[in-house]
């Protein structure tokens, strides 16, 4: 048995098994991640899809997925990539692309507004190691390097890749731990930690998605977006808070989509404490 060290769950794989995420597996009593420049998805995105609106806005990213998810949110919008039988056989499937060939095709588009990489879709730091390996390789070349993440890996992961990061988009799904471990198979401390070293290290954004009758009270969102304003960017700005709406989706069809008013009120609260606050799905 090998331990993996990646995220909060530390799993312990025997030889030829996966991780509970199913993008990391142990060989030789070693962790390796099986999902190494496995390539599920691929586009060109306005940077604001990510969603980031104070990073280089206007602009266009190549984004990138892989396959494995350490979370189980019941709502997952990419489940044929993240958890499900769907996103096994997707691992199967996935074409093989090196962090240098990546980069050179990054680079073929920076005709068309492309600034850089984002590694997105799935989560990507399961996988971190391709995204270290392609950030060097992309970093020397001018490319931007940006994560979008649900924040539970280990502060050793983020600091391997600090050299290389240059934003970030982080969920902050909720602000109770119930919500985290029961719903989400997650751990609120370890993001709320994650976050608090990331800002120190590049631009970072959040994004709230709101559940009905999950997350969608009003202190919850005053003390998450209290505890959200106590934290700077590096450039010393406040850092900008996504709140957005749920679609019922995959296991989650028992409700219906947040009411749009909801989410404006609860971005109305938000703004008591935050000077940027988005919402999205509106
Ligand atoms: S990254 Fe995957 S294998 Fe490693 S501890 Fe987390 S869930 Fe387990």
């Amino acid at each position: 048995m090998a331990e993996c060290g990646v995220c909060f769950r530390h799993c312990h794989i025997a030889d030829g098994q996966t991780g509970f995420c199913g993008g990391r597996t142990a060989r030789n009593g070693t962790v390796e991640a099986l999902n190494y420049g496995k390539i599920t998805s691929l586009a060109l995105d306005p940077i604001e899809k990510k969603p980031l609106r104070r990073f280089f806005p206007g602009s266009m990213i190549l984004s990138v997925g892989s396959f494995g998810c350490n979370l189980r949110c019941p709502f997952c919008q990419n489940w044929g990539i993240s958890w499900s039988e769907e996103a096994k056989r997707s691992a199967e499937t996935a074409e093989t692309i090196g962090p240098e060939e990546l980069t050179e095709l990054a680079l073929s588009v920076r005709n068309r507004g492309n600034i850089g990489i984002a590694f997105t879709y799935n989560e990507p730091l399961i996988g971190y190691e391709f995204v270290r390996d392609t950030a060097g390789s992309a970093k020397a070349k001018g490319l931007k390097i940006v994560l979008v993440t649900n924040g539970t890996a280990e502060l050793s992961v983020l600091e391997e890749l600090r050299p290389y990061v240059d934003a970030m988009n982080i969920d902050l799904k909720g602000f109770t731990d119930r919500y985290y471990r029961e719903i989400l198979g997650g751990d609120r401390a370890q993001v709320m930690a994650f976050i608090e070293r990331a800002v120190t290290i590049c631009h970072v954004e959040l994004t709230t998605l709101i559940v009905p009758d999950e997350n969608d009270g009003e202190e919850e969102m005053r003390a998450l977006s209290g505890w959200v304003s106590q934290m700077k960017n590096p450039d010393g700005d406040d850092v900008p808070l996504h709140i957005s709406r749920f679609f019922p989706r995959y296991h989650m069809q028992d409700r219906d989509a947040t009411d749009v008013r909801r989410v404006y009120r609860l971005a109305e609260i938000a703004r008591e404490k935050l000077k940027y606050v988005y919402t999205g799905n509106c």
